[in-house]
């Protein structure tokens, strides 16, 4: 078997069959800045970011010396009994960036276990508070926050999850917010989440929602006044409202987190992905002294979560390393020349016939097609462009490195331009779901 066969035989990829029907990949041999170098030498511009989380460019030399310092010293220690330099310096720095109310730090080794986290102590702060009924969560439609259980049954209800309904436990759901960012207000864009609170508020422990962006199940913006009307709602009625920052935080959409538009303070907050510049995997979950405080003083009075791989050193230095950039600065200014060139770049896009809408906020560009085009069609134009691209259900999309040019930014817009003005293929392929 040549390694490729071997992969396609035995080895699972995201969302995809395995064996004889399964989506074809690509060798990848080396990550260099902006690009994926393939075994054969050809190069990819990742205009996904690897799943988002790439914000400084593929082995960004920082962050790889900061890998290779940690692994000389300390790689791994249980973090039950030990704690460690990385991780103390990481939690300040942490604490440092994030809104100043949230300085409590839990260290998760994924985005799922992250949310699962903050889920556990809007659960727990509840039962301190007395209220072991409140023990449900608020969440959006269109929303995404991971593929562990809890994580699914927070997630679109109508999403990629309903096969494990039977495991998952019930929550609550507003509608998916209708209203974009930037355009006027309704109130009555947020009757929704009013009316279910309404209804629930008595079971409710926290309301949870990706602030506004809805990456993963709908590539959706909306207007941060819903942020504003939720913050309203908890407080009314004793809920936690806990932020989803692992897809928009670190820049994503223009400011460090996507909810500093709003103006509004959550009570928890996760963040993952670009935690690390996309080197290994880390995300936390940040709560407020209420929270923490709160728990503290409950029976249990510890916070009952402790991965084996908790705030690993390695991944706490690459973080590190991963904020010393963020902090150096300028993010937000190239995040708003990335956002200038998909616009020029995608000018004119929205009137091919293919086309539903696109919309652009950020450093994150959508084209929601009426169709897909056929799997032979996207891969021809990734490799034509040598652009990566990870097309899914109806979006075309390119969430690229944030330290992309402008001249990158011009070729990721020409890719995208060119899967628009495919013709949608007939049906769906089977074997490969999802982002
Ligand atoms: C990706 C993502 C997660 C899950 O993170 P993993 O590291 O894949 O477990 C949770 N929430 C949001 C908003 C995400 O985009």
């Amino acid at each position: 078997m040549t390694p490729l066969d071997y992969d396609r035989a035995r080895i699972w990829h995201p969302y995809a069959a395995l064996g004889e029907s399964a989506p074809p990949v690509r060798l990848a041999a080396r990550g260099e800045g902006l690009d994926i170098v393939l075994a054969d030498g050809r190069r990819l511009i990742d205009a996904v970011s690897s799943w988002w989380c790439v914000a400084h460019g593929h082995c960004r030399p920082e962050i790889v010396d900061a890998i290779r310092r940690q692994a000389g010293i300390l790689p791994h220690v249980m973090f039950g009994g030990f704690t460690h330099f990385p991780a103390i310096e990481l939690a300040e720095r942490l604490a440092g960036m994030a809104p100043p109310w949230l300085d409590r730090v839990f260290f998760a080794d994924s985005g799922s276990i992250s949310v699962e986290v903050a889920a556990k102590m809007a659960v727990q702060y509840q039962t301190a508070l007395g209220h072991p009924e409140k023990n449900k969560l608020l969440a959006l439609k269109g929303g995404y926050h991971g593929d562990t259980s809890l994580c699914m049954a927070i997630s679109d209800p109508d999403g990629m999850h309903t096969l494990f309904r039977g495991i998952m436990t019930r929550h609550y759901f507003a509608d998916k917010p209708a209203l974009p960012p930037g355009g006027e207000w309704r109130d009555e864009a947020a009757e929704s989440l009013r009316r279910e609170m309404a209804l629930h508020g008595g079971e409710i422990a926290a309301v949870i929602c990706e602030p506004v962006f809805q990456a993963a199940n709908a590539m959706n913006f909306y207007h941060c006044n819903y942020l504003r009307e939720m913050r309203r709602l908890c407080d009314e009625y004793g809920a936690l409202l806990v932020f989803d920052e692992i897809a928009a935080g670190f820049h994503r959409t223009g400011p460090l987190w996507a909810h500093g538009r709003a103006g509004v303070e959550p009570d928890i907050m996760t963040v993952g992905k670009a935690l690390t510049g996309g080197h290994v995997s880390l995300a936390a979950t940040l709560a407020s002294a209420k929270v923490a405080d709160a728990i503290s003083a409950g029976s249990p009075n510890a916070f009952m979560h402790g991965p084996t791989y908790m705030a690993n050193p390695i991944a706490c230095a690459a973080a590190i390393a991963s904020l010393d950039l963020f902090a150096k600065g300028g993010y937000g200014e190239r995040v708003a020349e990335i956002e200038d060139g998909f616009r020029r770049g995608l000018a004119g896009v929205e009137s091919l016939p293919n086309v539903a809408d696109v919309r652009i906020l950020g450093a994150v560009a959508v084209v929601e097609l009426r169709g897909m085009p056929s799997r032979p069609d996207v891969d021809g134009v990734i490799d034509s462009h040598g652009v990566w691209l990870r097309p899914f259900g109806k979006f075309a999309y390119a969430m690229p490195p944030l330290v992309s040019d402008a001249k990158a930014v011009s070729r990721i817009c020409g890719a995208l331009g060119d899967i628009a003005s495919r013709e949608a293929a007939p049906v769906q392929e089977a074997g490969d779901f999802h982002e």
